[in-house]
């Protein structure tokens, strides 16, 4: 690398890997955890309202998982929802 711009050029894909890998390291949230109840998380839901199509949801459309900053250190799956869901078109 001969300049630092090219440094961040190379690093930036490096960042979306191991941001993406960091929700496969996490504990899925339990619909027991305290905080996903006060928030009425369910994990599996029908309903075209999920975690998938939330705007709060930190993984990529089609990886299963992914992190949510409402749960901080948890991994939510793509199928679930909660009472924030706040829509990704809008
Ligand atoms: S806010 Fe709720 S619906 Fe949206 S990604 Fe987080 S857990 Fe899923």
């Amino acid at each position: 690398m001969n300049t630092r711009r090219e440094f961040f050029i190379f690093l930036g894909p490096v960042i979306a890997v191991l941001a993406g890998e960091q929700a496969f390291a996490m504990p899925m949230l339990l619909e027991s955890d305290p905080a996903a109840k006060r928030l009425g998380y369910k994990s599996q839901t029908d309903s075209a309202k999920r975690c998938g199509t939330c705007q709060h949801f930190q993984g990529k459309k089609y990886d299963g998982i992914g992190g949510c900053p409402l749960f901080p250190g948890k991994a939510v799956n793509t199928n679930a929802v909660c009472n924030e869901y706040a829509d990704r078109t809008k």
